[in-house]
């Protein structure tokens, strides 16, 4: 039984800064019949943002949810992600956002972040540049229960050069295995059917669904 959060299961604030990622899980959510509100659409933007100490996507996403809805009082939906380089050893991993330690605007880490990226696997060959993108979501309600929880990947290698337009982040580098196009030359719609993002979303709409026929 789900209870005090059944009454609220169409409605879901994504706890994330990041514009591009509430559009994915908008869009993937949306068409599933949910509400989905950012931050901003239900003033808590400016909310502290809980120390993210977790080693793991799973820890941080599941830290996240819980902190913002006991601020937003509502159902929150968490996501943690990033990008894991097997020739790094699986980094940069839940450092991914900040790895190039630089401060300034999103476009402005990420484009560090890239470079970094670039510069740790110069020299490494081809078939050893295989990555990995993966996210990990948690939705809580404000009582502090975890209702659910998922994780989606999607697979790849990091290129040798930017490519395409689109995304934020890393997308520009990845190459996904299934075609080969940079995530950055996918549309949002192309990206949603493969990411990691739209696989966990998808996966934790499925959960929510089974929880609100099981709590009737
Ligand atoms: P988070 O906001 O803590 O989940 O950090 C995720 C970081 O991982 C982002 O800032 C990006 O650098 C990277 N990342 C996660 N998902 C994607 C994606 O779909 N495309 C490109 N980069 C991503």
């Amino acid at each position: 039984m789900i209870g005090d959060a059944e009454a609220q299961m169409q409605e879901v604030v994504v706890a994330s800064g990041n514009p591009h990622k509430v559009d994915e899980v908008r869009s993937v959510l949306g068409a599933l019949g949910w509400r989905v509100l950012s931050l901003k659409d239900v003033g808590a933007d400016h909310a502290p943002e809980p120390d993210e100490s977790g080693t793991t996507f799973a820890q941080n996403a599941r830290i996240k949810a819980l902190a913002y809805a006991s601020v937003v009082g509502r159902l929150v939906l968490a996501d943690d992600s990033g990008l894991v380089v097997d020739a790094l050893g699986g980094e940069p991993g839940v450092h991914s956002a900040r790895w190039a330690g630089v401060d300034g605007d999103r476009a402005t880490r990420d484009a560090a972040n890239n470079a970094k990226l670039l510069s740790r696997l110069s020299g490494v060959a081809d078939a050893l540049r295989t990555a990995r993108f993966v996210c990990s979501m948690c939705v809580a309600a404000k009582d502090g229960r975890v209702i659910a929880q998922s994780e989606g990947v999607l697979h790849g290698w990091i290129g040798h050069e930017a490519r395409g337009v689109h995304g934020f982040g890393y997308d520009p580098l990845f190459r996904v295995r299934s075609s080969g196009v940079s995530g950055a030359e996918l549309t949002p719609q192309q990206k949603n059917a493969l990411s990691h993002r739209g696989s966990a979303t998808r996966a934790i709409a499925h959960s929510l669904a089974r929880l609100a026929l099981a709590a009737r």
